[in-house]
């Protein structure tokens, strides 16, 4: 007789549907995209994490791009261990939260002043906010499927043609709420330029990912970044860099410097926050000034600067900043495992890449949802949608890549 063993996993997503929606608690995390039962994790180390039934998966996701030192890195174990034992809040400022900010304004010199709050979220909704107090207007121009975190007049998609009204992604927003954000297909020189000649002293800022990561990656262009530049600056618009995925993630340091391209407030996340909730945004003291307490655009938190967190963000900075150096092989271990990958997979699979960080697409959707399925049932996890970018980390090896060539070897997809 065969043995039927339970899955603890399935077990656990069973409830997970009983009390929590859709049994995640971030759409994506359900796989609605790719189908079949969602993961549930236990632990991670390095570059791998495990599931409840003990089963282990090279990571790919890494906390949607979070990990850049991939799980559990001692020292960062060790070091958020200490903090925590201090003391786990204060609400008060904490030495911590200083270290960190000036190690980021170490890499980061328009950082001249820099608030700490919890999320990516929060960071461009707060520097949005601040753009605006400052500029004493209400405007803001997004691109096209650029994903700036859940603010209601951020979940705006594309208008048809110039300036139209925007349209809500989510139930819930008022028309009301994104009349101010205007939509523009990303690189259109021409729509950008006469949307800044129509509302030119409107535009309280223009918001940018500086390459695009939730759309599938979409590869910077500098050339119409600095165009971008030049035109807000002629206008006095605020240009608003979101680098929450993009910041220390190609770079020890912004992206945007990399491009040779200038902003006046960059919002951070995830890396920063070495795996605990985290975002920022900063600029020069002379627009930050307008925060309170300061000034009088308002924007509090109970757990800004949270010790845990800040430690973790700095210790992995600490880290990180011994492995600068280290980036450009990380990039060419991305590179070869892309390349490998379309060979293996066929002509149909196209990944789009951008140093460590990459997407994968088919030809057809059910095609990826095969390739996928077959991945994660071989011990790979992938992020569960083409729009998705995947990552590698510090933490990958040679041996990790080889094995995922492998996997992904022979397959019909
Ligand atoms: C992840 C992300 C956000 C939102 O960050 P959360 O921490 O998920 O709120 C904002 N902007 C970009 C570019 C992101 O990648």
């Amino acid at each position: 007789m065969v043995k039927k063993t339970v899955s603890q996993n399935k077990i656990l997503f069973k409830d997970a549907q009983r009390y929590l929606v859709g049994g995640v608690n971030s759409p994506v995390r359900a796989f609605n995209y790719v189908g079949g039962e969602p993961l549930l994790f236990k632990k991670g180390r390095a570059a791998k994490i495990y599931d409840y039934d003990g089963k282990s998966y090279i990571d790919y996701v890494l906390s949607w791009g979070s990990l850049i030192l991939g799980h559990s890195h001692p020292q960062v174990v060790r070091e958020v261990g200490k903090k925590v034992r201090q003391g786990l809040s204060f609400g008060a400022t904490n030495e911590t939260e200083i270290l960190l900010a000036k190690a980021i304004q170490g890499v980061i010199p328009q950082a001249q002043k820099i608030r700490f709050v919890n999320s990516g979220t929060e960071a461009v909704m707060s520097a949005i906010r601040l753009a605006r107090g400052y500029t004493e207007r209400n405007k803001i121009i997004k691109f096209q499927h650029a994903y700036h975190g859940h603010a209601d007049y951020l979940l705006a998609s594309a208008g048809s043609g110039l300036a139209t009204l925007a349209i809500s992604q989510s139930k819930g927003v008022p028309r009301d709420f994104i009349k101010e954000t205007i939509v523009l297909p990303w690189t259109d020189a021409l729509a950008l330029k006469k949307t800044f000649v129509k509302y030119g002293k409107q535009i309280a800022a223009i918001l940018f990912e500086p390459a695009g990561g939730n759309y599938g990656v979409i590869p910077p262009d500098a050339g119409f970044l600095k165009y971008a530049v030049s035109l807000s600056r002629r206008y006095g618009s605020l240009v608003v860099a979101d680098e929450v995925i993009t910041g220390f993630r190609f770079r020890f340091g912004a992206l945007c410097h990399e491009l040779g391209v200038d902003f006046d407030l960059i919002c951070l996340g995830k890396i920063i926050g070495g795996g605990l909730p985290i975002g920022a945004y900063a600029g020069k003291d002379e627009i930050m000034r307008h925060l309170a307490p300061l000034g009088k655009v308002y924007q509090a938190s109970t757990f800004a600067g949270n010790p845990v967190v800040m430690s973790a963000g700095l210790t992995t900075l600490k880290v990180l900043s011994a492995l600068r150096d280290g980036y450009a092989q990380l990039e060419a271990l991305t590179e070869y495992l892309a390349g490998s990958l379309e060979d293996k997979a066929g002509p149909d699979l196209k990944i789009s890449r951008f140093g460590p960080m990459f997407s994968l697409r088919f030809k057809q959707k059910e095609r990826f949802v095969k390739f996928y399925q077959r991945m994660l049932q071989r011990g790979i996890f992938f992020a569960p949608s083409e729009f998705e970018a995947n990552f590698l980390s510090f933490a990958h090896t040679k041996n990790d890549i080889e094995k995922t060539i492998e996997v992904a070897k022979d397959g019909k997809y």
